[in-house]
């Protein structure tokens, strides 16, 4: 069987829903499970509503609610012209769940408060309403088809915005719930879980493609199918170099690399259930399914043998932390008591560089920097530095030819790098410069070492 993710600019119009159903209807055979995001645009929109919620402007709230709902309207019209039965009833669906959602905004708006857990059940609004426009215009395609709501079976831990799955607890109920078979299509919304007593969670935002590998890796699916606006995984981002080139394949490892640093077209945590079993995950673009795309999948099931860089990706908004104490000279025990006051209120580290009396490390969410530098302080003096970015080139064996390091050092002569991690993998050279330079270490490295 195959799992597609669409994006939310793959069901963006009824133009877009059009071809993610045709595409989704060419594999009709091999049993599809069809993952999809909210319409573009529409999450941020609801954490706009969550904003003004949060300060009790109720007719800005309701406002956006109703462009919500209106535009999906407009899109099942569309989609569902000359079809009136399946309009009436995706139209009173449409409508169910955003007059539920619009009584809920009323009360957090008189309270003035969004707790995390109805933030979550205000962003859940978007896959939902898209996964209606889906299912309605696949029916009235004579396509076979079930809608299925994910939170049955993608169960989590209750870190609302940002929920942990239960593996356990889900694989079991995704085989038993979402039971794919040829000629059928099964639609299931990405982003959604619920916890073990059926509370809705979000499993992060851009969280749909792990929906999907999840879903695929329970099931042991042949592959999973990210289907997005681009043509693929590509050097770097296209914004940034326009000749940047799509990369016909790219390993796990590589690929999750490219992720937490910056890419944008996976999110981080999608590699982490194929990789048990092997499932080759492809990133295509819905505009042109014609074209291959990138395959991510094991070192060993690839075809070349290629060595050294491949991909360069860059991450903004990073702040350095420098952690110093002589009193730590030659004592044990340094490392553990800085990482203990991070783990103390969640903060995830992302680059370190060490000395005897220093430590650096980079983070990128101020939101508890207050509490980490009144802690710290206790024992050490603190340097922090904002404005940052990291730069990460990727790609395989990077240290096994020692002119890397020489063309990487030679490209950035102009650029004063501020931490390296270097040799920590060699599948990535982490490198921090300032945030205005960021662009700039891009352009020179791809040019240099790609
Ligand atoms: N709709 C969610 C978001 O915008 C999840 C996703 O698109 O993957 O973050
Ligand atoms: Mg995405």
């Amino acid at each position: 069987m195959l799992v597609l993710k669409f994006g939310g600019t793959s069901v963006g119009n009824a133009d877009m829903i059009e071809k993610t159903l045709n595409i989704a209807q060419s594999v009709l055979s091999k049993s599809p499970v069809l993952v999809s995001s909210a319409m573009t645009t529409v999450t941020d929109k609801l954490v706009s509503v969550s904003k003004y919620a949060n300060a009790g402007n109720l007719a800005e709230a309701q406002d956006l609610l109703l462009g919500i709902e209106e535009s999906h309207l407009k899109v099942a019209r569309e989609l569902l012209d000359k079809h009136d039965q399946l309009l009436g009833d995706c139209t009173s669906a449409l409508r169910k769940l955003t007059t539920d959602l619009s009584a809920m905004v009323k009360g957090l708006c008189l309270i003035r408060e969004v707790s995390a857990r109805s933030y979550d059940m205000l962003l859940s609004l978007g896959e939902r309403l898209s996964t209606l426009l889906l299912y309605y215009r696949a029916r009235a395609k004579g396509i076979s088809v079930s809608l299925l709501d994910a939170r049955e079976f993608i169960k989590t831990d209750d870190q609302f915005g940002c929920a942990q799955l239960k593996k356990d607890l889900s694989y079991p109920l995704i085989r038993q719930k979402v039971v794919s078979k040829p000629g059928h299509l099964i639609i299931t919304q990405g982003f959604l879980g619920s916890t073990e007593h059926g509370v809705t969670t979000t499993l992060g935002r851009g969280g749909s493609d792990y929906s999907a590998t999840i879903i695929g890796a329970a099931l042991a699916a042949e592959s999973v199918e990210i289907w997005t606006d681009v043509d693929g995984i590509m050097t770097t981002d296209p914004r940034i170099i326009s000749h940047a080139r799509v990369l016909p394949e790219i390993s796990y490892g590589e690929a999750a690399e490219l992720a937490f640093f910056g890419a944008k077209v996976i999110h981080p945590s999608t590699i982490v259930p194929a990789v048990e079993l092997g499932i080759p995950v492809w990133v295509k673009n819905t505009h042109r399914p014609q074209l291959s795309g990138t395959c991510i999948s094991s070192d060993k099931d690839q075809d070349s043998q290629r060595q050294g860089p491949l991909a360069i990706a860059g991450k903004k908004n990073i702040t350095l932390i420098t952690v110093r104490s002589t009193r730590m000279l030659n004592a044990s025990g340094f490392l553990d008591s800085i990482f203990s006051v991070f783990e103390k209120y969640k903060v995830s580290v992302d680059l370190i560089a060490t000395s005897e009396v220093c430590v650096s490390v980079t983070v990128d969410n101020l939101q508890h920097i207050k509490s980490l530098k009144h802690d710290l302080e206790k024992f050490s003096e603190l340097s922090i530095e904002s404005e940052l970015a990291i730069v990460s080139v990727v790609g395989r064996n990077l240290y096994s030819s020692n002119d890397f390091l020489l063309k990487v050092f030679s490209a950035l002569q102009a650029i004063p790098v501020r931490l390296i991690t270097m040799g920590a993998s060699d599948i990535n050279l982490s490198l921090v410069v300032a945030q205005s330079a960021l662009n700039a270490a891009i352009e020179a490295l791809h040019k240099n070492i790609l």
